[in-house]
């Protein structure tokens, strides 16, 4: 996870000295949103996959948990995270902005403490890992209930809301999965712990609608790219036992990207290799993040070839 530069309130800090105060409200209570992007090699050079979105889902974050006088607009933002991608001279990297509640007095009260915003950058390879993202990942039904709506709020990237996701994801791990699929408070299937998930029944893939799961950028990208394709995508609820019987199944995220699941609850979904479906939307979805498919334009933001001062 090294890079030269960590951004922080406007200054390119180097990477040994971004360091947090143990009072820091943001860990002890999770106070901080943050979002996760990536910057592809494009074939025009370095380029991030949906930029603006991400940092307007940030922005909205900060705004669903109540932070007053962000001290940046969603253009600061924007621009900060090419310059700290540019500083750190990479072609490809995964980029954690983050807003946290940095000083302050200990204390409940978001607006006893002041936020501060850090954008980070590191090399990161396949999130659930070389082997499920070739053979399809191997996943469990979590016996953790993902957020209800009204106690931790789903739309919004709330670093204390990720404990869900964690003790989901570790016990999975620990049994010797690649990934949990969590239930939303009424039993239907809501998303992974860190990823939006489809299935594919008889050519048409459906997906859990927003109301209980994050909105996921990749998963709007996977419903605009799988339209593209004209194939049907019909957002309604879906059943633990609809994944049982699906012909395919796969699941995406910024980290993640799209992979595609060969077992749910020791089920083998299909015949377990990547269905025709999950192929073609993975296949124009790299297309698309290398600067070669038709909504590359659209939808990457290319970091620009400038030296910048880091401030220091
Ligand atoms: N659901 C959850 C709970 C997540 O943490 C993520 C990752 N941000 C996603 C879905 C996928 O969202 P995105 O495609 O925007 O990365």
């Amino acid at each position: 996870m090294k890079s030269d530069y960590i951004w922080i309130d406007g200054n390119l800090v180097p990477f040994e000295e971004a360091t947090v105060h143990m009072l820091s409200p943001a860990i002890h209570y999770g106070l901080a949103v943050f979002e996760g992007l990536r910057c592809y090699e494009t074939i025009n050079g370095p380029g991030v996959f949906r930029l603006r979105e991400h940092i307007e889902r940030l922005v909205n974050s900060a705004q669903i948990f109540g932070v007053l006088d962000l001290p940046y607009d969603v253009q600061d933002l924007f621009d900060a995270t090419l310059l700290t991608i540019r500083a750190n001279r990479f072609t490809e990297c995964y980029i954690r902005p983050l807003i946290y509640m940095a000083d302050g007095p200990l204390g409940l009260n978001l607006d006893a403490s002041r936020p501060a915003v850090s954008i980070s950058t590191w090399e990161w390879g396949k999130f659930l890992g070389d082997e499920a993202f070739s053979k399809g990942a191997r996943m469990i039904v979590s016996s953790f209930t993902r957020l209800h709506p009204n106690v931790h709020m789903t739309k919004a990237k709330i670093s204390g809301n990720y404990v869900n996701s964690v003790m989901a994801k570790t016990l999975a791990v620990r049994a010797g999965f690649d990934e949990a699929v969590m239930l939303d408070p009424d039993g239907y299937v809501a998303e992974c712990t860190g990823e939006n998930l489809f299935i594919v029944r008889n050519g048409v893939i459906h997906t859990p609608p927003r109301a209980t799961i994050l909105e996921g950028v990749t998963r709007d990208s996977v419903i605009t790219i799988a339209r593209d394709l004209n194939i049907p995508v019909i957002e309604e609820k879906v059943t633990r036992d609809q994944l049982y019987i699906a012909d395919e199944m796969f699941v995406c995220g910024t980290a993640a990207e799209i992979t595609h699941v060969a077992e749910i609850d020791y089920r083998v979904i299909g015949d377990g290799q990547k269905g025709p479906v999950a192929k073609q939307v993975q296949e124009t979805f790299f297309r698309t993040v290398k600067g070669e498919g038709t909504r590359s334009e659209e939808w990457l933001d290319m970091v620009p070839v400038v030296e910048y001062s880091t401030g220091i």
